[in-house]
Formats: structure tokens, sequence, C-alpha cells
């Protein structure tokens, strides 16, 4: 029988997904809170022909320290973390963990943008600070734009894309309009979605929702020129990657008035610096990157990572990601 494949583990995982791990490799743990720090992984990966890390750059400086390595398992959809060139020059695979997590993200979204337009947080910390008094609120200052019937924009309609499609029509009745490299016929059928272009979408849309991976194409895709497209009564939510948004030119549009607010669950640096300007706007909802972070979803995920690991280390199934499909020294 040949020796188990040495893995390196970078978080802590659920027992019964370290017994999975241990009963296919020879698994080196991280136990303590966090992820393992940067300079022990430099390490550590010396020796790994696999390694589970749900985030930090999979670069030339990990890869040229890794001589063994043969596959990187992210307990993740998104994997902007991987520099697939490098990884393409070195043989090594990349897998990550779709379709687990559509519904957690989706239902994130719509939350974001419940929170956002009927202003939940802002309000929440308005009765808690004893603002709701008799004859203290007058006319229509704590009012909120409406969900139901309004029109949503989704920029990427893919597997999540279209879980808050389904979501936004069937739960909400809204009216949905889309924009992605290319046309969905199936998505258009079930939920009355109209393709449009980003410019159309951004010009029409209540709610607008971002959910493109972050890649080279997409990064800075809304600026200061896509956000003056936008009506001053529209909200915009990211769930997608910080940087798929100039931050900056967002800042900017909340400030003027050219939009009304936002939902956020991810940032240009994360943890996103206390001096952030947009932590201190009552018409923006901020959240810690948190999209998928369900006990259900977050073990899912894990499970399908360790699977995707020893699969792709063994010749067996994974999720590979579709850049570094056919790569790989396995
Ligand atoms: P997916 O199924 O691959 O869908 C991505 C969609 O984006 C596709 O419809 C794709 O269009 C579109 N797209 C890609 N590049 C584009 C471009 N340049 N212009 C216009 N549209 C473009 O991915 P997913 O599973 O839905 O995940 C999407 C992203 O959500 C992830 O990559 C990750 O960054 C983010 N995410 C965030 C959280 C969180 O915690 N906040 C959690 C999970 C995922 P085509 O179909 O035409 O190629």
């Amino acid at each position: 029988m040949s020796a188990k494949p040495k893995v390196l583990i970078t978080q802590k995982v659920p027992e019964t997904v370290q017994n999975y791990l241990n009963e296919h490799c020879d698994c080196t743990y991280w136990d303590k809170e966090g992820t393992m720090p940067r300079a022990e992984l430099l390490e550590k990966i010396a020796d790994a022909e696999g390694v589970f890390l749900s985030g930090g750059a999979v670069d030339t400086e990990l890869l040229d320290r890794a001589p063994k390595l043969r596959v990187v398992s992210s307990s993740s959809v998104g994997y902007n973390h991987f520099d697939l060139e490098a990884m393409k020059a070195k043989g090594v695979l990349g897998t990550h963990t779709p379709y687990v997590l559509d519904g957690t993200v989706a239902d994130l979204v719509l939350a974001l943008m419940l929170s956002a337009g009927r202003r939940i947080a802002e309000l929440d910390a308005f009765v808690k600070a004893g603002k709701w008094q008799k004859g203290a609120v007058k006319g229509t200052e704590l009012f909120g734009m409406d969900i139901h019937h309004a029109t949503v924009g989704i920029i990427g309609m893919g597997r999540i894309g279209e879980a808050i499609a389904k979501r936004a029509v069937h739960g909400f009745d809204m009216n949905l309009l889309y924009y992605s490299r290319s046309r969905k016929q199936d998505v258009e059928d079930k939920y009355g979605a109209r393709y449009c272009s980003l410019n159309e979408l951004l010009v029409e849309s209540d709610y607008v929702v971002i959910i493109t991976p972050l890649t080279p194409e997409t990064e800075h895709m809304i600026g200061k020129e896509q956000f003056s497209l936008m009506k001053p009564t529209a909200f915009f939510i990211n769930a997608s990657r910080g940087a798929t948004v100039d931050e900056q030119a967002l800042i900017e549009a909340l400030n003027n008035g050219t939009i009304r607010g936002a939902g956020l669950d991810v940032f240009d640096v994360e943890p996103t610096p206390i001096d952030n300007p947009l932590l201190k706007m009552p018409n923006v909802v901020t959240l810690p990157h948190i999209g998928s972070a369900t006990d259900k979803t977050r073990y899912d995920m894990a499970m399908l990572a360790a699977k995707n690991l020893v699969g792709a280390l063994t010749g067996g199934e994974a999720y590979v990601v579709q850049e570094l499909q056919g790569v790989g020294k396995v």
C-alpha cells in the first residue's frame, strides 16, 4: 500500500471532516483560533502535497516553497486568492466549493436589501438609543423603500445570482434585470428576467446587486461613472468582493446623494479599518464578510473542500476551478 499523501490544514475543521481527512491523508492540523500564520504556512508547506485553506495568497512565494505541492483546496467558492498563472506554471491544481453555499449567500443578499431599504440597522440603533419617544418622530423621517415590486438588477447571473433571483421574484414579486458575460435563457424563462447592458441595469434598478467573481475584468467594474447612472433613490448591494467596486467612488456617491444607501458584506481591505467613512454612514449596512457563515453551510463547505482535496490528490472527483482544469501532477 502506498503512503498517504501529506496535507496541511490551515484552519480548524469539524471533527467529522478531520476523520474523513485522516482516513485518506497524513494530516498536519492548525488547531488554534483563526488561520495558520503565513510564516508558519511557508515553513510547513515544504513537505505538503496538498493544502486546505480558505484565503490568503496562493502565489509564487508560497509555490516556490512547496516543491511537492499538487493540490490547493479552498473552502470557498471565490478563488481570487489563487495566482492562476503561477499555479498553472507549477502544475498545481486548485479546487473550490460551488453550489453548497448558494442559498445561504442569497439569503444574506436579501437581508442586506431589506436592511438597507427598510433601514433596519439604523432604526434598531434609533430605538435602542431611546430616541423613540412620543412626538419625537415627525412626518416621513423614518420611512424607507419597498422591496416588493421594486426593480432589482443583478450583476453576475451565476449560481448565487440565480438563487437571489429566485428569492427576489418568488418571495418579493420584484422585477428582475440582469447583466452577465452571457445570456441565461433558463433564468429568463423561470423568473421573467430581462437581460440588459450594465448601463441600462444601473439606470433602471432600485436595488443594484453585484455578485461576480473578482477577476482582472471585474476589478473596479463599478466606479464613479457607474454610480452616476444610478437613481438617487437606489441602493447598492455588494456581496462579491470589495475590489469589484471603487470604494472611494462609493463613498463619494453616498456622501453627495448620488445614491440613497448601500448594503456591504465585503470591503477593499478586510477587516475594514475603523476610520473607513462607510462605517459612519447610517444609510450603509456593513457586515464582516459573512455571506456563507451559517453552521450548516460552513460545515458543508469544509466537508466538500476535504473531499476535493482527497479527490484531486487521488485522481478522483473534485471541483477544480475552471482555469486550472487539466493542470496537475496527479
Ligand atoms: P458563478 O456561478 O461563477 O457566477 C459568476 C457570474 O458572474 C457568472 O454569471 C458570470 O457570467 C459573471 N461574470 C463573471 N465575469 C464577469 C464580467 N467580467 N462581467 C459580467 N459578468 C461576469 O459564481 P458564484 O458561485 O455565483 O459566486 C460568485 C462570487 O460571489 C464568487 O466568486 C465570490 O467572489 C462571491 N461570493 C461571496 C461570498 C461572501 O461571503 N460575500 C460568498 C460566496 C461567494 P457568465 O456566466 O456569463 O460567465
